[in-house]
């Protein structure tokens, strides 16, 4: 049986990926310090004798007994309120633990993908985004404690490749939705969507005009399968190309939700990226990978999964 480290297991990524792994076939040992996960989202997997969870901070040393084959490092704050208020932490855990589990990885000659983000090209001045732009990063702005670090993890990741010969894959993922987002994380669309089920206005930032393009978290997780077992090693876009402004955005939302809320706006945030989609024909090329769930149909499931959580959830403040 292969053996799949999972770095940020409790969170909304990792947890969907230990599901994968498992249902395939997997040893998973999920690794996660809690800081903005959750254990509801793996506490299905608490009773299955192929998962294993360790309550660690891989900015600090990481050990594992036994072989390991696969590591996949998705531990990190991802949204920007998560990652504004633990500035210090995001920076570690993309530099300092990002080392920690290369070296992991070359102890156990294990293959390593790391969760890399679109934020590496910044606010873009290439639309849609290639793998191959290098980006318009702020490196002393609010987010660039974010940026800056995944930015690093890549370089580091390249270097592990290059110097040590280490098996390393990297995956610049686009805004991702699903179940198990936490509802309070501040993202744009917990966010509307929160706010629709407790009867608020939904809080556009700026005028709206800005876009992002949004994948569904299964396509998501696909893409990643298929990119740790391919043989190509730079950096691929996932993401869904589907592009779309945050004000219509907040439209779908209310359509969707049918209540009648109305659209607030807000100051916008400094260095908010002002637009932003993926160029995915290197998945397409390497991985034979597109999205394959529209819009319309992930919302729904994603409005369905909030909608039945118990009411305390839906008024949570942040942690
Ligand atoms: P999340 O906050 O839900 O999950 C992150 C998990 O990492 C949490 O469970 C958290 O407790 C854990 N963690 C953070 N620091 C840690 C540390 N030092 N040691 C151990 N565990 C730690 O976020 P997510 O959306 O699931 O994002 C997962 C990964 O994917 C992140 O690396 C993020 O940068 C990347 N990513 C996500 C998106 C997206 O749209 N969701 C987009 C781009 C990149
Ligand atoms: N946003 C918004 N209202 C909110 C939360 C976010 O208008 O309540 C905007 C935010 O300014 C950004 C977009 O939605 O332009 C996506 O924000 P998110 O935090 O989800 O992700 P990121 O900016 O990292 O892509």
């Amino acid at each position: 049986m292969k053996r799949v480290l999972i770095t940020g297991a409790a969170g909304f990524l990792g947890s969907h990926l230990c599901d994968r792994f498992i249902k395939d076939g997997f040893e998973v040992l999920g690794m996660d310090n809690l800081i903005t996960g959750n254990l509801s989202n793996i506490e299905h997997l608490f009773g299955n004798k192929h998962f294993t969870f360790y309550n660690h901070d891989v900015s600090n040393f990481v050990h594992v007994p036994g072989e390991l084959h696969y590591i996949l490092h998705f531990a990190s704050p991802a949204s920007p309120i998560d990652y504004l208020k633990i500035p210090i932490q995001t920076l570690k855990v993309g530099s300092l633990g990002t080392h920690n589990l290369l070296g992991l990885a070359k102890a156990k000659n294990a293959r390593i993908l790391v969760a890399s983000t679109s934020e590496v090209y910044g606010d873009p001045l290439v639309h849609p985004q290639t793998e191959d732009y290098w980006g318009n990063v702020n490196p002393i702005g609010p987010r660039g404690v974010y940026d800056e670090a995944k930015r690093f993890q890549e370089a580091i990741t390249m270097a592990y490749n290059r110097f040590h010969g280490v098996e390393t894959r990297i995956v610049r993922i686009f805004n991702t939705y699903g179940p198990r987002m936490r509802l309070n994380d501040g993202r744009v669309l917990p966010a509307f969507i929160g706010q629709a089920l407790r009867g608020e206005d939904l809080t556009v930032f700026g005028d709206g005009s800005q876009t992002r393009s949004f994948c569904y978290v299964d396509d998501l997780v696909e893409g990643i399968y298929r990119l740790l077992f391919s043989d190509y090693d730079l950096p691929v876009n996932v993401g869904n190309p589907d592009e779309i402004t945050i004000k219509e955005f907040a439209d779908e939302i209310i359509k969707l939700t049918g209540t009648n809320q109305k659209v607030v706006y807000k100051e916008l945030p400094k260095d908010d990226p002002t637009q932003r989609q993926p160029n995915i024909n290197v998945a397409k090329e390497k991985l034979d990978w597109s999205p394959k769930v529209s819009r319309a149909e992930g919302l729904k499931i994603t409005y369905d999964y909030f909608k039945q959580l118990p009411k305390t959830e839906w008024y949570k403040k942040e942690h």
